[in-house]
């Protein structure tokens, strides 16, 4: 099964981790822009990387992964939900150098993690580091080290038709005789190759690097591709440029559109919809969260 996330366990050993695979969903990504190829890379891996941390979602929400900047690229943005769906976009501007650096597509940035779960009733969480390493992974690494304290390491992968990625985590505040077991997990996962983890299926991975541990396998979890922009996003956007800008664009075209730039979907407001959206009495508050 592709399009989805296996994770596991070390059955007598404090590490977990899991193996991702996306096809549609990283076609249906792709589908809304024509991303340069460095910069489409580095959306794949960050695409994958979402994936594998979607079982971190506890509750009804969303994560959010991003990475700001002001070189060529300004903003890579994925967001996955507790409903295992994902979706990315990415903001850029001239040409994008054929580089392997992060540094080199966006400057000095930042890395956000943001993990809304209001519609649960919990607490939003907002972690923001500056971006370390040189890759998305090692930046990745880093933050979860320094933000969350937990030992991470993270392997990604990005072609044309598929991205993947495997996460090993070492599980804390358990007493574990095998002290040695992170060291040996992630000696034997730092050989797996991009190569492999793209074509190989999950099981396999798992047999080829850790086929002298135990290690029990979870059923996979399937992952899809899906916006959650509507209509009525849309028309609160226009309500935040106000009514006159809004009323002065549907003059001068007759309509206003509203474009998703996570699936390209296009929202068009006549003279009607925007009269409607603008005496419809409800009050409107400036969201506290991303829109
Ligand atoms: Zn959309």
């Amino acid at each position: 099964m592709t399009d989805s996330l296996t994770r596991f366990v070390f059955e007598y050993a404090p590490v977990k981790g899991g193996i991702v695979q996306l096809d549609a969903v990283w076609r249906a990504v792709q589908g809304h822009a024509d991303y340069p190829p460095p910069l489409r890379r580095v959306l794949g891996e960050l695409l994958a990387a979402a994936a594998l941390l979607t079982s971190n979602i506890k509750f009804d929400g969303t994560l959010i992964l991003q990475l700001q900047g002001k070189g060529p690229v300004r903003l890579i943005v994925v967001e996955a939900t507790s409903r295992k769906t994902l979706r990315a976009t990415a903001k850029w501007t001239g040409d994008i150098p054929a580089s392997d650096r992060l540094s080199d597509l966006l400057g000095q940035g930042n890395f956000a993690i943001t993990l809304d779960q209001s519609q649960a009733g919990k607490q939003n969480y907002q972690g923001i580091v500056p971006m370390e390493g040189t890759t998305v992974a090692e930046t990745l690494a880093h933050y979860m080290q320094s933000s969350e304290q937990l030992d991470t390491r993270i392997y990604l992968a990005s072609g044309s038709e598929r991205v993947a990625g495997m996460l090993l985590q070492r599980m804390p505040d358990q007493k574990s005789a095998d002290t040695d077991a992170w060291n040996r997990a992630t000696l034997l996962a730092d050989t797996i190759k991009s190569i492999e983890l793209l074509s190989l299926p999950p099981g396999d991975v798992l047999m080829r690097l850790f086929h002298e541990e135990t290690l029990r396998q979870f059923d996979q979890e399937k992952l899809s591709f899906a916006c959650t922009c509507s209509k009525d996003k849309a028309g609160n956007m226009l309500k935040m440029l106000g009514e006159e800008e809004v009323s002065g664009i549907v003059a001068e075209q007759g309509q206003v559109e509203v474009n998703c730039e996570f699936c390209d979907r296009q929202y068009r407001f006549d003279a009607v919809d925007v009269a409607q959206l603008f005496s419809s009495g409800t009050h409107f508050e400036v969201p506290t969260s991303r829109h």
